[in-house]
């Protein structure tokens, strides 16, 4: 195996871990954390990723792959932001999606600092199956709170 070759080989073993800490995130939720670990699911995924990132940079360093611009980014992240847009829409439409209820996020606000009059977590949980409407709303509305909290 050439040098060149190993770098590509660790490439394809970071994008399986993140692979990995995808499915763990699916299967039992971002907050999670696996027994004897420290970190949470979401946590692990970002380490991950950064791993990919960085053995990206080595292949680029390398000359490997073609440095990636700052325009290269932006450009693709246009595209790729549309065609993700696009096929949930599609998915939607075809009833194999359906809207994310952020139960956790909810009640993890209700106990918290977020409150907007409802006795409890269930109280909102069942205001958002009444108005699914509102859940992007509430969604942007604990995502601000949050990042308030963060300092961010
Ligand atoms: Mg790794």
């Amino acid at each position: 195996m050439t040098e060149r070759e190993h770098l590509f080989l660790k490439l394809m073993e970071e994008c399986a871990e993140v692979q990995h800490r995808i499915s763990q995130l699916l299967q039992f939720g971002p907050d999670e954390i696996q027994a004897g670990k420290a970190e949470t699911n979401i946590e692990r995924l970002r380490a991950e990723t950064i791993d990919l990132l960085v053995v990206l940079d080595m292949l680029e360093t390398a000359g490997y792959i073609q440095k990636i611009s700052h325009r290269d980014f932006q450009t693709a992240a246009i595209n790729k932001r549309e065609k993700i847009a696009k096929y949930p829409e599609l998915s939607r439409s075809l009833g194999t999606v359906m809207p994310q209820i952020p139960l956790q996020d909810v009640e993890k606000q209700s106990e918290a600092s977020y409150n907007k009059g409802w006795n409890d977590g269930l109280d909102k949980f069942i205001y958002l199956i009444k108005h699914p409407e509102q859940i992007p709303t509430l969604v942007a509305e604990v995502e601000r709170k949050r990042k308030n909290q963060d300092g961010g």
